[in-house]
């Protein structure tokens, strides 16, 4: 009996403990701060000592549940692959996240909006896009990020950093002008029912030759731009300084003198390093004479690759732009000409970046994600401004189909307090009740 009651009173403490943790916890999360049982949840983490407990670190990063230092930045890659398009990688584009709470996105490539929307960050955060040059493999996601962020709350306008052309018909501003002009009806049907205001686009365009001039400098993030060679005159490479860390995103670019000037001695590199010719030949079918010349003298080869980072000598570098299947050929082109440390990107690859240290994990998200709000609330539609809709399609509405709703939207309007802003009550077609 006396065993029982101990075993009772055990019990009746443990579970108050957990219940306390559990509650301590929940408080803390709906209150906004730092999760407390968070750093477990990151990484099992600790020595496996047996078989029945504590995982090994499982080199994995879970957005959101991690606080960046004040000097630490962290770096997504959120596309790492070619222009023609496959539904397991997305093409060029890399997230940077400062430990002063600013988020900068580095070229968006046709399909990575997926892989950042799988970060669930609200969208007023993801404003800043910097683009190396104007090949849709960097910047084709344009769209999706555009519209995709103005539904799902985005207050503001973005921000588009890029690179003059030889000619004002070939540099940024003209891109974005024309991008905006043949998304016309995306956008005047959208600023019509919510707000014109996160539909807009600012562009800073710099001078492509510009060499390691200042871009953007706020916040303690100084961003300067340096000409590439690729394909022709605009692309450009960047550096970001921050916290006394020099970080360097290359775009698309063959070995070039500027890149290896200017990115000397960084603590974290990225650039492409493309696969042998061959492979091209047989993968991508293209003729001889083509594979050649588009990997090795428009692109920059693995081996290429290693003797500029073996001249630079960067802290930790990134391979990227390729094959996920060709990473280990190029690794081998690339160990030819340099031993440093390396990275082979794919996407969702994701390194935290001190004066310490440079750690390499994956990030896992999920594959459905929801957008996410963030603190800052959407202005309001704009009065007045013209229906893109006539009254010869409103007048093709068909009631019975409409009227088939009331009942649920009579419900829903109770819930939410939208009796006096009733859209039904204008319509012509109108039947409360049935
Ligand atoms: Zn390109
Ligand atoms: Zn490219």
């Amino acid at each position: 009996m006396k065993r029982k009651l101990k075993l009772l009173v055990t019990v009746a403490v443990v579970t108050g403990l957990v219940v306390t943790v559990y509650l301590f916890g929940l408080h803390n999360g709906q209150m906004g701060q730092e999760f407390s049982l968070n750093s477990k949840a990151q990484a099992a983490g600790g020595k496996v000592k047996g078989p029945n407990v504590v995982a090994p670190d499982r080199y994995v990063y879970y957005p959101g549940t991690e606080k960046l230092a004040k000097d630490e930045v962290r770096v997504i890659a959120c596309g790492t692959g070619m222009p023609d398009q496959r539904r397991g990688q997305a093409s060029a584009c890399f997230l940077f996240e400062f430990g002063n709470g600013e988020k900068m996105i580095f070229d968006l490539g046709t399909g990575s909006m997926r892989n950042i929307s799988s970060l669930m960050i609200p969208y007023e955060y993801l404003t800043k896009i910097f683009l190396s040059h104007l090949h849709t493999d960097h910047w084709g996601a344009l769209s999706s990020i555009w519209a995709g962020g103005w539904t799902s709350g985005r207050p503001v306008p973005l921000e588009v950093w890029g690179p003059s052309g030889q000619t004002p018909e070939m540099g940024t501003a003209y891109a974005i002008e024309h991008f905006l002009k043949a998304n016309n009806w995306d956008y005047q049907t959208r600023a019509f029912k919510i707000t014109p205001v996160a539909g807009g686009i600012n562009v800073h365009e710099f001078d492509y030759k510009g060499e390691n001039k200042v871009i953007y400098k706020k916040n303690g993030i100084t961003v300067r731009s340096f000409p590439a060679i690729h394909a022709g005159d605009g692309p450009v490479s960047f550096t970001i300084e921050y916290a006394g860390l020099k970080m360097v995103f290359g775009g698309d670019t063959s070995p070039n003198k500027w890149f290896v000037k200017y990115a000397k001695d960084a603590d974290f590199v990225i650039h492409e390093a493309f696969a042998n010719p061959e492979r091209f030949t047989t993968l991508m079918n293209q003729p001889p004479q083509l594979s050649w010349r588009m990997c090795c003298e428009f692109h920059t080869s693995g081996q290429s690759f290693g003797k500029i980072m073996s001249a630079i000598k960067p802290r930790h570098a990134v391979a990227y732009h390729n094959y996920d299947e060709l990473l280990s050929s190029v690794r081998s082109g690339i160990r030819e000409t340099y031993d440093g440390p390396l990275s082979m990107a794919v996407d969702m690859m994701v390194w935290n970046i001190t004066k310490d240290k440079v750690v390499e994990r994956m990030a896992v998200s999920p594959d459905r994600a929801w957008a996410v709000r963030g603190p800052t609330r959407q202005p309001p539609p704009e009065r007045g401004r013209p229906d893109p809709m006539s009254d010869f399609i409103k007048k093709g509405e068909w009631g019975p189909g409409f009227n088939a709703q009331n009942k649920m939207l009579d419900e829903y309007s109770k819930k939410f307090n939208l009796q006096k802003m009733d859209w039904r009550k204008l319509k012509p077609w109108y039947k409360p009740g049935k």
